[in-house]
């Protein structure tokens, strides 16, 4: 067993990586690395584990306490940044330079993995730039992003750059029966409509109530034949998408409260929280909106990939090909859809759905952009 088993598909990384890990007791160790790759690629596996075999005695065994404790957080010098918000602030960058500067406390290596450096805006991205090039360092910074180009140019120039694929629909199919018992066939059908991306095909396959929402949003298409039914289609998936943030939301949301309330010692006496309590309770809630916001934003985005399947399939029928359509459920609705439309209309509509789905990455209102989608993929 090794940390290395998780990652599908990328034995080039690997490799790599295996070969820093045996050198990284010699002076050419390179402390700066960027992961980049496709959403579901792994690349924050590929970093954690990178950041595994670097503090474990054994090259990553996945087995031992180093290697555990690293991968939750608990290692004292492996600090994993995982983001809630929508970018990462340069007192944040700050908060944790103090907390790295000190030498490793195992006497190896610290390592800092980054799971969202694009989110990094350009003041705490030149902050973390001064303590990459500290000279004599002891700290290994492992960011990853979804290209190059999410990387502000100064930190990429100064990073070694790892670049995850997508792996096949057979290998995540393969994992997915193998690692977590799922059957053959909902495997590969789990594969086939995540393209690749296995944290989703793993989700889907075992929560039967994510495959029913994900056949309302595929039937979505073959409903659109007019502005209401637009602008109705519209409505149920921002409706889907505010349900799942707030489902995953609730529950996580009051135990942060209640944590921080114990914290400032609500409960403990009988008496209320100590001073600045209820300001923290505030920011937190703060916090947890903006969280709440990204999630929904999170939800329509991959919504719209599924959509975006479904025309990805017309076209493939357009073309005179049926042997590789993602949505082989529906294959014959979309060969009669493919029947009644034309090709270019076709590649209008992935387009549209490749902008809305820009601009709602740049925060642009989420009901009004899919509005705006679904009449164009009405006509
Ligand atoms: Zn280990």
């Amino acid at each position: 067993m090794s940390v290395f088993d998780n990652l599908v598909g990328q034995e080039h990384v690997v490799e790599i990586i295996k070969n820093a890990v045996a050198e990284s007791t010699s002076q050419s160790m390179t402390h700066a690395w960027v992961f980049t790759g496709p959403p579901g690629s792994g690349r924050s596996s590929a970093a954690v584990a990178f950041a595994q075999a670097l503090v474990c005695t054994n090259n990553g065994c996945g087995t031992c306490n180093a290697c555990k404790s690293a991968a939750n957080g608990a290692h004292p010098d492996v600090e994993i940044i995982r983001t809630e918000g929508l970018s990462i602030k340069i007192d944040e960058v700050r908060e944790l330079l103090a907390r790295v500067a000190w030498a490793p406390s195992m006497g190896g290596w610290r390592v800092v993995v980054m799971e969202d450096a694009d989110r990094l805006t350009e003041s705490a991205a030149n902050a973390l730039l001064k303590a990459i090039e500290e000279p004599g360092n002891r700290t290994v910074w492992l960011l990853c992003a979804p290209t190059l180009h999410d990387v502000l140019p100064t930190i990429r120039s100064r990073c070694r750059h790892l670049q995850l694929v997508t792996p096949s629909n057979s290998a995540v199919a393969q994992v997915l029966q193998n690692r977590d018992g799922i059957s053959p066939q909902m495997a590969d059908f789990a594969a086939r409509v995540s393209q690749g991306h296995i944290g989703r095909a793993r989700y889907l396959a075992n929560n039967e109530a994510v495959r029913n929402t994900r056949t309302t949003i595929m039937k979505l298409p073959l409903t659109l034949n007019g502005i209401s039914s637009a602008f109705a289609a519209a409505q149920t998936l921002v409706d889907l998408a505010t349900e799942q943030a707030n489902e995953a939301a609730e529950e996580r949301n009051q135990t942060e409260i209640d944590d921080l309330s114990l914290a400032y010692g609500k409960g403990a006496t009988g008496r209320g929280m100590a001073t600045g309590g209820s300001k923290a309770i505030k920011e937190l809630e703060k916090e947890q909106k903006t969280r709440n916001t990204r999630m929904v934003r999170d939800g329509l985005d991959a919504a719209l990939l599924d959509i975006a399947t479904f025309y990805r399939d017309v076209m493939m029928v357009q073309s005179g090909t049926t042997d590789s359509l993602i949505n082989k459920e529906l294959e014959e609705q979309i060969t009669s859809y493919a029947q009644k439309t034309k090709p270019h209309t076709t590649i209008n509509k992935i387009n549209a759905i490749m902008a809305a789905r820009t601009n709602l990455g740049h925060n642009a209102a989420p009901l009004l952009t899919i509005e705006a989608l679904m009449c164009v993929l009405a006509r």
